[in-house]
């Protein structure tokens, strides 16, 4: 099923993002944690996409998976950074093939064994959009960013390269994690203000673990609100409290999401069952 189908019903859906295996060594165990939240039956899923390919079929493997034993349609991610137009049409005829309806279009990131070489057919998400689009026959999602990308020199210019993505065939957008709702707020203004009128699926990241505070600055150049790190210096060292709080937290966030009037929400699940289905249980009134 089409992810804008789902999204049309207009009513509240929280959905999970999965990772696939990295190597075919821990294809089952990963595909295993995968399918476990798969099990949760959320509205949808999605699979992510290892930079520069290197876990494409695996992307494709979980993804068709979730779908075929869960009934619960997925969206497997597709980055274009170092690949050709050859490669990107070959993927879309694997997935075609494999049943996949959904992909979320993006840029990716150039791994370290990429770093230097020049672009090559594709320099951003847009262009990758396009070619799907010309293709034909799935629904496209695009990455967006409440904080601004960091390769964008404002906020405004992230804005405006954003409605070139929609306007380039993206029907839906999930954001970058944040863990502060006025910044997402504040990010939904702008957007519709600059005219994008796709769904905006709100991304939100249970922090199970205290390394993933430092991460998410690192890596995402989130905010990290002071609740959050006082959460993580009381519980980080003991793990089953951490994940307890950092469950609470996402809960709340989501809570506030809802009741602003916020209708889909997707969480980062990094593959962790428990954590997804104890979010869910604790919103499992609301989303009826
Ligand atoms: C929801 C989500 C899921 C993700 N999943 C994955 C995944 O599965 N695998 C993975 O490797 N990475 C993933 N990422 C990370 C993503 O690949 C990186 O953040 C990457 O740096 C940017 O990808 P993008 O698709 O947002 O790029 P783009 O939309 O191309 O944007 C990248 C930068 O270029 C600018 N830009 C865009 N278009 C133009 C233009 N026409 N002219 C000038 N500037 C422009 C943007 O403003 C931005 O600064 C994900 C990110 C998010 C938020």
């Amino acid at each position: 099923m089409k992810i804008t189908e789902i999204l049309k019903n207009n009513k509240r859906t929280l959905s999970f993002e999965v990772f696939p295996p990295k190597t075919n060594s821990d294809f089952e165990a990963v595909k295993e944690a995968a399918y476990r939240v798969a099990a949760l039956k959320p509205a949808f899923m999605s699979v992510t996409y290892g930079a520069g390919g290197s876990t494409c079929g695996n992307t494709l493997a979980i993804a068709s998976g979730i779908q075929n034993t869960y009934g619960v349609a997925a969206t497997a991610h597709l980055t274009c950074v170092g690949a050709t137009r050859r490669s990107i049409l070959s993927a879309l005829d694997d997935m075609r093939a494999a049943g996949i309806e959904n992909i979320l279009a993006l840029r990716g990131d150039r791994p370290d064994w990429m770093e230097g070489e020049p672009f090559k057919e594709y320099r951003y998400a847009s262009e990758l959009a396009e070619t799907i689009k010309e293709y034909g026959g799935f629904c496209i999602g695009g990455a967006c960013y409440p904080e601004g990308h960091p390769d964008s020199a404002t906020r405004e210019e992230d804005i405006e390269n954003l409605k070139k993505k929609v306007d380039a065939g993206c029907e839906f957008l999930t954001t970058q994690m944040f863990f502060d709702n006025n910044i997402f707020y504040e990010f939904m203004e702008r957007v519709r203000q600059a005219g994008i009128e796709v769904p905006v699926i709100a991304g939100i990241m249970p922090v199970t673990r205290a390394s993933q505070v430092e991460n998410a600055v690192k890596l995402s150049g989130c905010t990290m609100p002071l609740k959050l790190k006082k959460i993580a210096d009381s519980f980080g060292e003991n793990r089953e409290a951490m994940q307890q709080a950092g469950i609470i937290y996402a809960a709340e966030q989501i809570v506030d999401l809802y009741a602003n009037g916020i209708k889909n929400v997707h969480v980062y699940s990094m593959n962790n069952a428990e954590a997804a289905g104890a979010v869910l249980n604790n919103l499992s009134d609301i989303l009826k």
